[in-house]
C-alpha cells in the first residue's frame, strides 16, 4: 500500500512503524473472516482492512472523527487478524500508534473520559481492586447478576477433589523462577498463582514471589494512556531484576494477556537507556506458565503419575473439559496448541470446542465500554464451549475466566488449577 505520513508523525519512531506496517498491507481482505466485529456488524469499517484504512488517513492528515474513534473503540484487540494476515500486518502495533492519535485529537464525552479514568485509577492497583471486590461481594443479591458472578466466592464445584485458599509452597529448590502476580487476578481467582508454583514445586521449580510488582500495564497502555503505563512497566523491570541477576530462570506469568504485555517490554522500552537493557532481559525470560511446563514435560509426567489423583490410580472417569484458547495466547503470544497437550497427558477428556478462534468479548476493558458487543461475543463463545457437555471450563487469561463466569452455570477454572487438583496439590 503506498503512503504518505504527514508531516506531524513522518520520520519519527512511531511513523516509520506505521509506515512500514501500512505499506506491509496488500489490501487482499482475508483478514476479515476472522474478524469478530465485522462478523458481528459487517461494515467493513469494523473490519482490519477498513480500521487499517482508517488510520492511514488520519495518519496522512486527514482530520480524525468521532466517528473513526468510534470504529478503532469497537476493535477487541484481539489480533485474530493477524494471525489471519498472509502478509505478516502487525495490526496490533498499528492499532495502539493510530488509537493513541486519534486519542489527542478527538475529545471524548466528559462520562467515556471519566469511565476510562476510573478504571485507570482502580483496576492496575491491586490494594484498590481487592477493596473494590470485597465491598462487592459484601453487598451480594444487590449486585447486577453479571458482576456478581464475577466477584463471587461460592464457585460450581468441580466432579474431582479440588483444594481451594491454596498455599503458596516455600522455596526450597535450586531452580528458581519468578513469578509476577498481577493486578487483577489476586482478587478476583486468588487460587491461581499459587496453584502455578505448587505445580513447579512438584517438578522441582519454586516460586520467588515479588510483592512490589505492580500491573503489567496492559490496561492502561490499551487505553492509550502510554505514559502511564511506561511508568507501570519500569517499576516492574525495577521489582523482578534483583531475582533475574539473583538467577531466576524465567518471569513466570498465570494471565497470557499479561504475559503478552511482558513480552513487550523490551521493544517498548527500547529508547530508554535507563531501561533497555534490562526491558530486553525481561522480556527474553517472560513466559506463560503453559511454556514452562511445556518446556519440563518429562519431569511433568512422572510427577503425574506419581500424583494420587493421576487417572491410572484413582481409576476415575477423566474430566470432560473445554478448553477456550484466550486470544492474547493464540494471537499475541503465537502460542495456539500450548495448553492441550498438557491437559491430555495429565488424562483429562477435552470436548470439542467450535470457532476456537473467536474472541470471548472480555478484551480487557472491553466488556466494560462495549457491553452489547461483548455480551453477543460472550453469548457465542459459551455456546461453542457448552456444545460438547463438558464438565467444566478452563481457560487461560483471568479476564476471559471472569467473564465466561458471567454467561454460564458450569465451574470455570485456570487450567493450571486443574492441573494442580490433578496433582493432588494442597
Ligand atoms: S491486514 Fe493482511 S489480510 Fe488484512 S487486508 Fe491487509 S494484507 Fe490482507
Ligand atoms: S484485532 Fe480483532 S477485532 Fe480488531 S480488527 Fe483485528 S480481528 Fe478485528
Amino acid at each position: 500500500m503506498q503512503t504518505a505520513l504527514a508531516d506531524f508523525i513522518r520520520e519519527t519512531p512511531a511513523g516509520n512503524e506505521a509506515d512500514r506496517i501500512l505499506r506491509s498491507c496488500v489490501h487482499c481482505g482475508f483478514c476479515l473472516p476472522a474478524c469478530p466485529t465485522y462478523q458481528l456488524l459487517g461494515d467493513e469499517l469494523d473490519s482490519p482492512r477498513g480500521r487499517i484504512y482508517l488510520m492511514k488517513q488520519v495518519l496522512e492528515g486527514a482530520p480524525a472523527t468521532a466517528r473513526t474513534q468510534l470504529h478503532l473503540d469497537r476493535c477487541l484487540t484481539c489480533r485474530a487478524c493477524e494471525s489471519a494476515c498472509p502478509s505478516g500486518v502487525q495490526y496490533g502495533r498499528l492499532l495502539e500508534i493510530g488509537r493513541a492519535v486519534v486519542e489527542e485529537r478527538v475529545p471524548r464525552t466528559p462520562r467515556a473520559r471519566l469511565e476510562r479514568y476510573l478504571l485507570r485509577r482502580t483496576m492496575p492497583y491491586r490494594p484498590r481492586v481487592r477493596a473494590l471486590v470485597s465491598v462487592a461481594r459484601s453487598l451480594g443479591p444487590l449486585l447486577p447478576r453479571a458482576l456478581r458472578t464475577r466477584v463471587q466466592t461460592r464457585e460450581p464445584t468441580l466432579p474431582m477433589p479440588e483444594q481451594r485458599s491454596r498455599r503458596w509452597p516455600p522455596a526450597r529448590h535450586a531452580r528458581r523462577v519468578v513469578l509476577l502476580e498481577g493486578c487483577v487476578q489476586p482478587a478476583l481467582a486468588a487460587d491461581i498463582n499459587p496453584a502455578a508454583a505448587q505445580v513447579l514445586d512438584r517438578i522441582g521449580i519454586s516460586v520467588v514471589r515479588v510483592p512490589a510488582a505492580g500491573c503489567c500495564g496492559a490496561l492502561s497502555y490499551h487505553l492509550s494512556a502510554h505514559t502511564e503505563a511506561l511508568r507501570q512497566m519500569r517499576h516492574n523491570v525495577d521489582a523482578l531484576w534483583p531475582h533475574v541477576e539473583a538467577g531466576a530462570e524465567a518471569v513466570v506469568i498465570t494471565a497470557t494477556a499479561c504475559a503478552s504485555m511482558l513480552t513487550d517490554y523490551g521493544r517498548l522500552l527500547e529508547d530508554d537507556p535507563a531501561y533497555a537493557a534490562r526491558a530486553a532481559r525481561i522480556s527474553a525470560l517472560a513466559a506463560d506458565i503453559s511454556q514452562v511446563l511445556t518446556a519440563n514435560a518429562g519431569t511433568l509426567r512422572q510427577a503425574l503419575t506419581a500424583a494420587p489423583n493421576a487417572p491410572s490410580s484413582s481409576g476415575a472417569v477423566p474430566l470432560r473439559i473445554a478448553f477456550q484458547a484466550p486470544c492474547s495466547l493464540q494471537h499475541a503470544l503465537k502460542l495456539p496448541g500450548v495448553v492441550e497437550p498438557l491437559l491430555l497427558d495429565a488424562g483429562f477428556t477435552l470436548t470439542p470446542v467450535g470457532d476456537g478462534q473467536r474472541c470471548c468479548g472480555s478484551a480487557g476493558t472491553y466488556s466494560v465500554l462495549q457491553p452489547q458487543l461483548s455480551a453477543q461475543l460472550l453469548s457465542a463463545k459459551v455456546k461453542a464451549l457448552e456444545a460438547g457437555q463438558p464438565e467444566v471450563i478452563a481457560t487461560a487469561n483471568i479476564g476471559c475466566l471472569a467473564h465466561i463466569r458471567t454467561g454460564t452455570a458450569l465451574p470455570v477454572r485456570h487450567w493450571v488449577e486443574l492441573f494442580a487438583a490433578r496433582l493432588g496439590c494442597g
